[in-house]
């Protein structure tokens, strides 16, 4: 069977992956962890062609070309809440193809999504449930992770969470990497090319209101089964791996068999994760220096105490500050994410983060807008107080402008908040001169700083 796994095209550089979906703020894209663990899933099972149309800047035009001359039985595509409407107008000239959709936007909503697209033959909920594939591939007629119709055309609706939280998940097959355009792909961080993105854990045990891997069982992947992604990525060239998991510090035992089989392998990839600030320790940064780390990137979300115990409640101000302080010292750079428009926020509150950020100076910082995810317990919140500027299923884009009304912080002024937090984080002489004199990154920096610039600041 010929399976094509399709990151849909879109007018500009656009993340989609993991449950999230959002614009990117200047100009990067990393590799699709959905496709990608599909891609090993699927060895060996089907004929596999990747599309990513994002990478390769291709139009539908061009797509629907390669795509006839690769004539799939199945498309399996990937979209999500910045673009679900026009990727669906897109797909919907697909004829006589099987067209299943993944991503953060059907996957809360398959109900909406088979009864409104009949063209749609499904919905796959997790990308790191083997056991989609027997489903796809026509071997079993039936699939807890995938929506879909029954013969009596009444909806079988899937599940996220389908394995014990905790548990070992065997991925045995690593990804398929030969079939993304790996060298289109970079971030602002990157030490090295080319670069891929790796999860080794799914979910988040923490509690954060807004996020959606809140709503993701936590498990963790057999170590065994990520010596042969890396030793695949090493065998493809790969120089440089951005360890997608929500928070690749949950469980330290695990973190620290990864880093010791980075080391002891001498594989000499530098990496970037995603951790928090709540089991950070020196001797475990020390650790992951040893490995390979470079950056680690932490969510701050806000710098107003209250906010914090509202929507993230295991994070902290002093703990968050220690952290910054611990990576410092270590000498691993720092990327944190920052929020501006929590129901709760005000201009004041969003000042309070503003001025946070710059406390803590991160090497980088990235402001977002909220807009709270489907799945999550703060989209219920907000819906259910009709606060969305309107109550449909509808686009949201971190990285655009806001959605929550807020009779305390119009949201005028909240995307007036988030270009003041660029400006005023950005445009300081001291941190100006920090990436000039990273003169060997510095053409990397110019490149996303102008892009940012023209599309956050101006
Ligand atoms: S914000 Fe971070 S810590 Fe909180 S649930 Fe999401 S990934 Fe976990």
């Amino acid at each position: 069977m010929k399976i094509l796994l399709l990151n849909c095209p879109y007018k500009g550089p656009i993340i989609r992956d993991n449950y999230c979906c959002f614009t990117s703020k200047s100009g990067y894209i990393w590799p699709p962890v959905d496709l990608l663990y599909l891609s090993g899933m699927l060895k060996g099972r089907s004929e596999l062609k990747v599309i990513d149309a994002v990478a390769e800047k291709i139009n539908w035009r061009e797509t629907y070309k390669i795509i006839d001359s690769f004539d799939p039985e199945v498309i399996i595509a990937l979209t999500g809440t910045v673009s679900y409407q026009v990727d669906l107008n897109g797909l919907k000239a697909l004829k006589n193809r099987k067209i299943y959709l993944i991503g953060n936007t059907p996957c809360f909503r398959p109900e909406f999504f088979l009864k409104k697209y009949s063209f749609v033959g499904g919905i796959i909920h997790n990308f790191f449930n083997p056991s989609i594939v027997d489903y796809l591939i026509g071997k079993n007629t039936e699939c807890e992770s995938i929506s879909y119709r029954n013969k009596d055309h009444s909806l079988h609706l899937g599940k996220i969470n389908c394995l014990k939280p905790m548990s070992v998940v065997r991925l045995a097959k690593p990804p398929q990497y030969h079939l993304f355009p790996i060298g289109k792909y970079s971030t602002p961080i990157i030490r090295n090319k080319p670069m891929m993105t790796a999860m080794t854990s799914f979910g988040c045990p923490f509690n954060c209101k807004f996020c959606i891997a809140s709503a993701l069982t936590y498990y963790r992947r057999d170590i065994r089964d990520l010596k042969k992604e890396f030793d695949e990525m090493k065998k493809s060239g790969v120089k440089e791996i951005f360890f997608e998991d929500s928070t690749f510090n949950t469980y330290i035992p695990y973190l620290g068999e990864i880093c010791n089989l980075l080391i002891r392998e001498k594989y000499g990839f530098s990496w970037s994760a995603n951790v928090h600030s709540f089991n950070l320790s020196e001797p475990l940064l020390k650790l992951m220096k040893k490995a390979g780390c470079h950056t680690v990137q932490i969510g701050v979300e806000s710098g107003n105490p209250g906010i914090l115990k509202e929507y993230a409640p295991s994070k902290g101000l002093t703990r968050l500050e220690n952290s910054f302080d611990l990576c410092k010292k270590v000498g691993i750079r720092t990327l944190g994410y920052f929020i501006i428009g929590f129901p709760k926020d005000n201009v004041e509150t969003a000042q309070e983060t503003i001025d946070f950020a710059k406390k803590l100076d991160p090497n980088f910082a990235s402001f977002s807008i909220m807009t709270p995810d489907y799945g999550t317990r703060l989209y219920e919140e907000v819906a259910a107080k009709k606060m969305f500027t309107d109550n449909g299923i509808k686009n949201f884009d971190s990285s655009e402008k806001a959605i929550i009304k807020n009779k305390n912080f119009p949201r005028k002024n909240q995307d007036e908040m988030l270009k003041k937090a660029y400006r005023d984080f950005y445009g300081r002489p001291s941190k100006l001169l920090s990436y000039l004199l990273d003169y060997k990154y510095t053409i990397l920096y110019v490149k996303n700083g102008l892009r940012l610039l023209a599309k956050k600041i101006l």
